[in-house]
C-alpha cells in the first residue's frame, strides 16, 4: 500500500507544483510499483527474493548478526526459550521475525 500511497501523493495535491509534470512520470512510476503489488511481500519460498512489504524496494535477508536470537515466553510460570530467524530489508532495515526450527526448547513451540 506505501507504493499506491506515494503516486496518489504526486496526483492528489493542493498545490499544482507538487504534482507529477507529466503522464509519462505516472507511468514510470506505476511501472516501478507494479512488482510489489503484484507480490505485496509474501515469503513464498526462501529461494526466492523476498520482497519488502514495506517500502516495496529493498529485499529481506538472514541477517547473520542476528543468528543466535532467542524470546523468552512465560507462560504459566514457566520459561520458553524460542529460536528466532530475523530478516532485514536492504532498503527501508525493516525487519521480520519468524520462530526457527532450532527453538531452544521446541516442546514448547506451539506452531
Ligand atoms: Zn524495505
Amino acid at each position: 500500500m506505501p507504493a499506491v500511497n506515494k503516486i496518489l501523493s504526486k496526483c492528489i495535491v493542493e498545490e499544482e507544483e507538487d504534482c507529477l509534470k507529466s503522464a509519462d512520470e505516472l507511468l514510470t512510476m506505476v511501472d516501478q510499483a507494479i512488482p510489489g503489488l503484484r507480490s505485496p511481500g509474501q515469503r513464498l519460498d526462501a529461494s526466492l527474493p523476498w520482497l519488502c512489504h514495506v517500502c516495496g524496494k529493498g529485499h529481506y535477508s538472514a541477517n547473520p548478526i542476528y543468528s543466535d536470537l532467542t524470546l523468552d515466553v512465560h507462560v504459566a510460570g514457566r520459561l520458553n526459550k524460542w529460536g528466532l530467524d530475523l530478516y532485514v530489508c536492504d532498503v527501508c532495515r525493516h525487519a521480520e521475525l519468524f520462530l526457527n526450527n532450532m527453538s531452544a526448547n521446541r516442546a514448547s513451540n506451539p506452531f
